[in-house]
């Protein structure tokens, strides 16, 4: 089994690959914490680490070169496992989220144990998850702060174990990497950290082959979701309910009223990551129960 632990900043075009890898092959990403692992004492802030910018924030594992993809094709990518360190760490950041002005800085180092996390005598059961996950744009690279159509740091709580993400191919091998895994993190990330963890995470990978995709799809046992991030709530929801309309209306046949009305009815919004002003982006997924009697939303 191929392990990536080589890290990258950005997602690039010109990144050289890792290696290469043949659809179907298991393969273990060994990424860093988002930190590059330097954060390593409570008497740390995190702008210790970060001092010089964002070029150290979010190291994703990879890329993976992986054969046979092309522009136009989809990159599908079953997350099989997650595991994580023995301590992760959170941390409030100078304006970051919407408690900031009133919140000091501080790191706090969280123990893990168990399948639990500790926070203050307080154990909850921890629920890893992929902050960042991604494929090449063909455009402009992408620090790996970003998130974006071509995915990035997306920073969804259900891209977890089990999850599948389907990715736009951009570029020829599509060039996957991965990193920023959270023990826990609460849904729109209010300080800015989740339980920031180095771990692995086993992946195996499909591919479609041309089939429109404009942005990621998370699929769970249940759900399609798809991933989308704008400048603010109105376009992003705008961006995820065309994208979600779209790929609806190819595998039920209803024209766009009947579909903007059933969503109306069964998707929901819900919010990723949005702790301005340290992120740029609202970042959310607009899901949809999987429908019985017809085909898969993608494949
Ligand atoms: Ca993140
Ligand atoms: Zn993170």
């Amino acid at each position: 089994m191929k392990v990536i632990h080589q890290s990258v900043y950005a997602f690039d075009k010109a990144n050289a690959p890792v290696c290469s890898a043949d659809v179907g092959e298991v393969l273990l990403f060994q990424p860093m914490d988002c930190f590059s692992n330097k954060l390593v004492s409570e008497e740390m802030q995190i702008a210790d680490v970060l001092a010089t910018g964002f070029d150290v924030a979010n190291p994703a594992a990879g890329p993976v070169y992986i054969n046979g993809a092309e522009p136009g094709d989809v990159l599908a990518v079953d997350i099989l496992d997650i595991r994580v360190a023995d301590v992760g760490t959170v941390g409030t950041m100078a304006g970051c989220g919407p408690l900031a002005d009133e919140a000091e800085l501080r790191v706090k180092k969280v123990a893990i144990k168990d399948g639990f996390a500790e926070f203050n005598g307080v154990k909850f059961p921890i629920d890893p998850m992929i902050g960042v996950i991604g494929t090449a744009p063909a455009g402009e690279p992408v620090m790996c702060g970003s998130p974006g159509l071509h995915g990035g740091n997306m920073d969804s709580k259900l891209i977890r174990k089990g999850a599948r993400v389907y990715f736009p191919v951009q570029v020829p091998g599509a060039l996957l990497q991965m990193g920023d895994i959270h023990a826990a993190m609460g849904d729109a990330e209010l300080c800015g950290t989740g339980v920031e963890i180095p771990g692995e995470i086993l992946v195996k990978t499909s591919l479609i082959k041309n089939f429109e995709l404009n942005m990621p799809v998370t699929e769970t046992a249940t759900h399609w979701w798809v991933n989308a991030c704008a400048m603010d709530y109105e376009e992003t929801l705008k961006i995820a309910s065309e994208e979600l309309c779209r790929l609806l209306m190819n595998v039920t046949g209803w024209d766009k009223t009947d579909t903007y009305m059933y969503m109306s009815i069964q998707s929901d919004v819900q919010i990723n990551q949005a702790c301005k002003p340290c992120s740029l982006f609202m970042d959310l997924r607009f899901g949809t129960p999987k429908l019985a009697g017809f085909k898969p939303l993608i494949g």
